[in-house]
């Protein structure tokens, strides 16, 4: 059924994927603790100007983190769906099947190079 090339199976990407999700997870919440320490800390001790300045940039920083993670996690996520209902692997515009290398190393690919390239020549 699933064609054995480079030496990646669905089965292999399907568990790389859904540990990658929880990896992602655990790393949001994180961050998230570790931003609401930040803001905590901001509150309650105001420091001199240039404490607070640091504070808010490194809060800052989290919060692009975060929302990074929170993309990823999605992406991640609709992959797993896709992997429930046997659309994973396939692409949205031709309907190949993308080869697994690529899902590999981008599990949450939905389209195959060509047609990647496709769209994004056509932007
Ligand atoms: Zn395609």
């Amino acid at each position: 059924m699933t064609s054995v090339d480079d030496g990646v199976d669905l089965e292999q990407v399907a568990a790389l994927l859904r540990q990658r999700h929880e990896q992602t997870v655990e790393q949001i919440r994180v961050q998230t603790a570790e931003s609401h320490n930040l803001r905590q800390a901001a509150r309650h001790e105001p420091g001199d100007v240039a404490d607070a300045g640091s504070l808010i940039s490194d809060t800052a920083q989290h919060d692009i983190v975060t929302a990074t993670l929170t993309e990823q996690a999605e992406r991640l996520s609709a992959a797993l769906d896709r992997l429930r209902d046997g659309s994973f692997g396939l692409c949205g515009t031709c309907g190949q099947q993308i080869p697994l290398a690529r899902m590999e190393i981008m599990p949450w690919a939905t389209h195959c190079i060509p047609c990647q390239q496709r769209a994004e020549r056509g932007r």
